[in-house]
């Protein structure tokens, strides 16, 4: 009976595909993303939600929202892109369409247009006389940004019974996997600068407390938990004339952990190593908040509702065409790119599941769904998500979805070429009607979001969400430093 209203997804597919191609038309970095932003309000608006803009203090947020009264249900939806990584359409090499600029190499262009299908359908449902809301996020920022921590740290998403979401990836699967927490920090040095042969005695170089900050780093390294990581970027060295004593240096510490506690700790250590350096060096240091995002803490009840809709709605049918396109995408990939794969087998522990698994090992497309096991591992490295911030003010759980041929790496020429291919537009619509589906079987079982909240207030008895601090605002990273 619910599958009747994901028709209404199958009735507005093109208006659906057109606004994902269209957001992959203009590619924009985190905070910047006006012109993506402009397509999903006009798609919202024309749709009859409800739209609040620049919301949650952050200028590219919005919501989009029907009905009303309980449950409450969130569907978050990104829309940024990533820089240099521009690459034309439907090509099978590597090919800038306009060399050094943004490409989609996230498809967030398919995440924010699929997450906008499953609120389409939401709202089918809730025309037809039931009581609930449904919530669309505009999610700007993802890469980079932390938007979300920011949307979080003003409020947004404590309200909600359960929060849905999905990513673009090689594979159809609940995405049960944490991530790291961070904290990114600016640091910078102000020292003397003098005349580097003529008078160095004068001088006091920031840009040896920089150096000396990145080894005492590189030391504390080997007194850190294994899952933990640190990672600089040098953006600034104080200017390129070695007969000058730099009086100035800067850099970008990433520092990453498990858990947000833990990358607090490491972060308050980094903090005692730069006083170090500066100490040293006879230079001053200072140190600027970026941004921060919480582990992914998924939610079981919601997980398992999103497994059930994902076999009922069933994966798309695809043509040999399609197959064929996507194999000669994966011959373009090292190697390496089957390590993903083979990592999903190894998280798996029930035998049948593994010769599944085994046997589909070389399909040309993942055209199946991955068993899903309720075990949880912790992540062990990895990259990190502001979909962690929304998973500590509320149940929270994300798929995946199979837009892209095996072995794409995300962030790669691969990914953005795909993303505007028929594959891509039928695993965001299946991701969409997955979610739509789930949301709605939410809906119709309050126990079950009762049963999500009790396992999320039991998650999270005791431990304390870190925010960004109250004066740090969202800045796009070229305004950084
Ligand atoms: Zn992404």
């Amino acid at each position: 009976m619910l599958k009747e209203y994901l028709k209404e997804i199958d009735r507005k597919q093109e208006k659906l595909c057109g606004l994902s191609d269209r957001i992959w038309d203009c590619p924009e970095t985190a905070f910047g993303e006006f012109k993506s932003e402009a397509a999903l309000l006009e798609f919202f608006k024309s749709e009859g939600f409800e739209v609040k803009e620049k919301v949650y203090g952050v200028e590219t947020a919005f919501t989009a929202e029907y009905g009303s009264g309980s449950p409450r249900i969130g569907i978050l939806g990104e829309f940024d892109a990533l820089s240099g990584l521009s690459q034309m359409a439907g090509v099978v090499e590597k090919q800038a369409a306009q060399p050094g600029a943004c490409g989609h190499g996230c498809g967030h262009n398919l995440l924010g247009a699929g997450a906008a299908a499953a609120a389409l359908a939401v709202k089918k449902y809730l025309e037809d006389g039931h009581m609930g809301t449904v919530i669309y996020y505009g999610c700007p920022g993802e890469e980079g940004g932390s938007g979300k921590a920011f949307m979080a740290k003003e409020g947004a998403f404590q309200d909600l019974d359960g929060a849905l979401t999905w990513h673009p990836a090689t594979v159809n699967e609940v995405n049960k996997d944490s991530s790291l927490a961070n904290f990114q920090i600016l640091y910078q040095f102000h020292g003397t600068s003098a005349h580097a042969a003529g008078c160095p005695e004068m001088g006091r170089s920031a840009l040896d407390a920089l150096e000396l900050m990145n080894i005492g780093c590189n030391f504390l390294r080997e007194h850190m938990m294994d899952a933990a990581r640190v990672h600089y970027a040098i953006t600034d060295t104080g200017g390129y004339s070695p007969n000058v004593v730099q009086d100035q240096a800067k850099a970008i510490y990433l520092i990453r952990a498990p858990k947000v506690g833990q990358a607090y700790d490491l972060m308050e250590r980094v903090h005692k190593i730069a006083k170090g350096a500066a100490l040293m060096t006879e230079t001053q240091e200072e140190h600027e908040f970026i941004k921060s995002c919480a582990n992914v803490v998924s939610n079981r009840v919601l997980e398992k509702v999103l497994y059930e809709a994902m076999k009922e709605v069933g994966v798309p049918v695809y043509t040999e065409e399609e197959y064929d396109l996507a194999a000669s995408y994966t011959a373009t990939v090292p190697q390496a790119g089957s390590q993903t794969y083979e990592k999903i087998i190894a998280d798996h522990m029930i035998p049948e599941h593994v010769k599944f698994l085994r046997e589909k090992r070389k399909s040309r497309f993942y055209d199946f769904i991955i068993p899903y096991e309720e075990i949880h591992q912790i992540s062990s490295g990895g990259g990190s998500t502001d979909v962690g911030d929304v998973s500590w003010m509320c149940p929270t759980a994300q798929i995946n979805a199979a837009t892209w041929a095996p072995g794409t790496p995300g962030h790669s020429w691969q990914a953005v070429a795909q993303g505007k291919s028929s594959t891509a537009h039928k695993g965001m619509l299946y991701a969409g009607k997955s979610i739509a589906l789930a949301a709605m079987m939410l809906m119709e079982q309050p126990e079950l979001l009762k049963e999500a909240r009790a396992e999320f207030d039991q998650e999270f008895e005791g431990q304390k969400y870190i925010p960004i601090p109250e004066e740090v605002k969202p800045r796009a990273m070229n305004q950084i430093g």
